[in-house]
């Protein structure tokens, strides 16, 4: 097809790398830096399928690096997944765009690979614990997937198929520092170069040359680009790709109060909340969030009962104030 014919002329890639490309399936696991770029990518490249995943709407702060999304999405409170699908039908209509505006955890993460059945996964997540499950899932499912963080002016780019290490056996080399943009911030080059990367092992692995089998980081302010060949660090004792245990699957993700970084805290409710009567004033709206205005706190409140909150100092108060909104609603709604 001609308008790929400049990827199609790239002998690596070529008009077979084209053919698989149009034929598969690609989860993107969040859309917010990483998977926007990462979407764009592979929605101008001509995907046959693209399943993106996000739970969170789009906010002002998310602008200057989460490419495609506008003021406009900004003050209708968009969910991500929304305003991304909408950008990329116009950017190339062949792709099948699903999307799916829920969180990702341990409850859920098997039945959505299984019902959706993608071929690789983006990982294009922004905090840490999440990728065990993702590695933990894919590899009970044998689906191949890519790692890639970006924090600050550094990304890391690692494509697993569990023939090499998997996540968990790079753990002790892996920064477990908790690190986030929303503490250490994010320069938005750094968020362009690690997608890049992660969609380039992509395309080497439908090109049939295969992941690239080395540790890629990146530092757009020191201007250092690094690959390490990390074969060695493969763990044949390995909890997950050498005994196929899931630690992570296994475990309970839903805390009904959880700590943000930054003083946000999230508390969970059922789903029911949502069009519940509560206290607090509604200050906007649409079908998927609520801003509130609760006793001097301000929410978010969305559709599936969740609900982040600003400005609280610890988790005394949070747990307080779970307490307070869940017997001010007719009946019992924690989860
Ligand atoms: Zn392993």
């Amino acid at each position: 097809m001609e308008r790929y014919d400049r990827q199609v002329r790239f002998a690596g890639f070529g008009e077979s790398g084209q053919e698989k490309l149009s034929n598969t399936a690609i989860m993107v696991m969040g859309a917010g830096a990483l998977g926007t770029h990462a979407a764009e990518l592979l929605t101008r490249m001509g995907a046959g399928k693209l399943i993106v995943i996000d739970m969170d709407i789009v906010e002002l702060t998310n602008l200057h690096r989460q490419t495609l999304y506008t003021e406009e999405d900004v003050r209708l409170m968009k969910p991500k997944v929304e305003a991304l699908k909408e950008k990329l039908q116009q950017i190339n209509n062949d792709v099948e765009i699903k999307t799916l505006n829920t969180e990702l955890n341990s409850q859920n993460i098997v039945g959505i690979l299984q019902e959706h059945q993608p071929d690789i996964v983006i990982d294009a997540m922004d905090h840490f614990e999440i990728r065990f499950l993702v590695n933990e899932a894919c590899h009970k499912l044998d689906i191949p997937w890519v790692y890639g963080a970006a924090v600050g002016s550094k990304g890391s780019v690692y494509a697993i198929d569990y023939e090499g290490p998997c996540l968990k056996c790079l753990m002790a080399t892996m920064p477990a520092t908790g690190e986030s943009c929303e503490i250490n911030g994010v320069l938005p080059p750094v968020t362009t170069q690690t997608a890049g990367l992660e969609v380039s092992e992509v395309i080497r692995f439908l090109s049939g040359e295969g992941f690239s089998r080395k540790l890629i980081t990146v530092d757009t302010f020191g201007m250092n680009y690094k690959t390490m060949n990390i074969n060695a660090l493969k763990d044949d004792d390995c909890i997950v790709c050498g005994q196929h245990k899931y630690e992570h699957l296994e475990k309970e993700t839903f805390r009904p109060v959880q700590s943000n970084c930054g003083r946000v805290f999230t508390l969970r409710f059922d789903d029911s909340i949502f069009n519940a009567e509560m206290n607090g004033e509604v200050i906007k709206e649409n079908r998927f969030v609520k801003f509130i205005n609760y006793d001097g706190y301000e929410m978010t409140l969305f559709n599936d009962g969740r609900m982040n909150v600003y400005g609280l100092d610890g988790m005394e108060e949070a747990e307080a104030l779970y307490r307070e909104i869940t017997e001010g609603l007719p009946v019992n709604q924690h989860q």
